[in-house]
């Protein structure tokens, strides 16, 4: 018996649900992965995230090689590149992990429509790309939580699956055949200091986290210079981490840090159950406010000074810069940047979404578009008219100004605290500056969105 394993978001070895059931049940495995064209014509593989992509195949085709196997990668449309290596192998099932978004669920049924046409079954596996997945806790008087606390308490209580290992074999038949593995090096556009993406080099990351950032993590995780949380956002992204397996290791380590790490972790699964349950989310309003939102036709100026990191708040523009040059960005950050786009700027939460999306190499619809609402109010936040002012908030999370002289070399040798508040630097200082003034002044910014929601709605 041979059993198609299709990996998506998921491009690990250790702790597989479907691989290891697949293995379990047959007496060989396809291990497949699909470029999906539908992917590609959405606009999600942008250069990040593909030259991100093309380590995690390589290095998932070195695991299984070492195993006796190797990865089969194929292009086009995923239903029919699947129907296709089915029939090649003459395999009766197809195991994969079960995704949430609007786009998989559709692809999915797809899928299994397509293989039962053909006599062969889908199976689908929880728990493999979420810890806990959307729908295993719900309130009693809705399909999801639309508060986090009330998630968190039901979500600590899952029981979660036992992590597994790694497979010790993977035999694959030699006649299924695939095309070359798509090289990192050949993606143009990429950011400079891109992360390298891949299990081993996920699982390095994480074992040295837990050695020598966890313990720190709930001191130091909004300390915007320290640069001290875990960056693993990508490799869950791509599932070259798995979200249960991380979970169990910081229970096992335990204290304040791995506790907060949990509760990030737990974010995530928060944010896939709302997306689950309103995949509309994605592009509508999660609560509906009728904000009259400026947009490129009014505001292309500020939405142009914002993307390229010249907005003239120093915390902001090192933000944005950093996010051009690593594909990542600091929670933080990403908090403060946002807040400034939406409410300082008034300008429509979406924009500053796909901007994110493009850029971000652990870009991914449920977190950041709902990140995203949550920021712009218009989503779960329980208070949503909240601004957070850039400068405070550069002063209480880069007090040393070491963040922002980082990536905005123009000020770097301005002090403290003038390196948060340039403008206020005597005449010549400020003068012999190339760099340039605020796009609005904060108070202009607060009254105008204070004027924009207290508008009937
Ligand atoms: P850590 O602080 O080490 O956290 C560990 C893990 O917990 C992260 O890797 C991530 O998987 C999860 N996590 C942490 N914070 C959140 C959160 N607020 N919501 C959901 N999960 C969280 N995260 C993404 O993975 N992809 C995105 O596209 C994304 N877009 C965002 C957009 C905005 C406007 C905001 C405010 C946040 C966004 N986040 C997104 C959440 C968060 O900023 C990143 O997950 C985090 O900065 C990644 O860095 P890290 O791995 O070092 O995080």
């Amino acid at each position: 018996r041979v059993s198609v394993v299709l990996f998506t978001s998921d491009l690990r070895v250790h702790d597989h649900p479907p691989l290891r059931a697949a293995l379990a049940a047959a007496d060989a495995v396809v291990p497949l992965f699909v470029r999906d064209r539908a992917v590609a014509a959405a606009g999600f593989a942008t250069p990040n995230r593909s030259a991100f992509l093309a380590d995690c195949l390589t290095d998932l085709d070195a695991a299984l090689r070492e195993r006796g196997g190797r990865l089969v990668v194929r292009s086009g449309d995923l239903v029919e590149e699947v129907c296709r290596a089915a029939r090649e192998a003459d395999a009766d099932e197809v195991h994969l992990a079960a995704a949430h978004s609007r786009f998989a669920t559709r692809r999915e049924e797809r899928l299994r429509r397509a293989l039962e046409s053909d006599g062969r079954r889908l199976s689908v596996h929880d728990a493999v790309t979420v810890a806990v997945p959307p729908g295993e806790v719900t309130p009693a008087s809705s399909d999801h939580f639309a508060v986090f606390t009330p998630y968190l308490r039901r979500w600590t209580q899952v029981p979660l699956r036992a992590a597994l290992d790694a497979p010790r074999r993977v035999p694959v038949p030699d006649h299924v055949r695939g095309e070359p593995l798509p090289a990192r090096g050949s993606v143009p556009g990429v950011s400079p200091a891109l992360a390298p993406g891949g299990e081993s080099e996920g699982r390095r990351r994480m074992t040295a986290y837990w050695r020598t950032g966890l313990d720190a993590y709930d001191d130091t995780r909004d300390d915007l210079a320290a640069d001290a949380t875990s960056k693993l956002s990508a490799h869950l992204h791509f599932g070259t981490l798995s979200a249960v397996e991380l979970v169990h290791r910081a229970r096992r380590h335990g204290g304040p840090g791995a506790e907060a790490l949990v509760r990030q972790l737990v974010w995530r699964d928060f944010h896939r159950q709302v997306l689950a349950a309103r995949p509309d989310a994605a592009h509508t309003d999660y609560r509906t406010r009728h904000d009259r939102w400026r947009t490129e036709s009014t505001a292309r100026d500020d939405i142009e000074a914002w993307q390229e990191g010249r907005t003239g708040y120093p915390v902001i523009d090192a933000a944005m810069r950093q996010l051009r040059h690593e594909g990542w960005m600091h929670n933080r950050a990403r908090l403060l940047t946002a807040s400034f786009l939406t409410k300082t700027l008034y300008v429509d939460w979406r924009i500053g979404a796909a901007h994110f999306l493009y850029w971000l190499v652990d870009g991914d619809v449920a977190n950041n578009q709902l990140n995203w609402q949550w920021v712009a109010g218009t989503g779960t936040d329980t208070r949503p008219n909240r601004v957070l002012n850039p400068v405070t908030q550069a002063k209480k999370y880069d007090p040393g100004g070491a963040y922002v002289r980082r990536w905005v070399p123009e000020l770097r040798g301005v002090e403290c605290p003038a390196v948060h508040e340039p403008w206020k630097l005597p005449g010549p200082d400020r003068a012999a500056l190339d760099y340039p003034d605020p796009v609005v002044g904060l108070a202009e910014g607060l009254e105008r969105f204070r004027r924009a929601r207290a508008r009937p709605q």
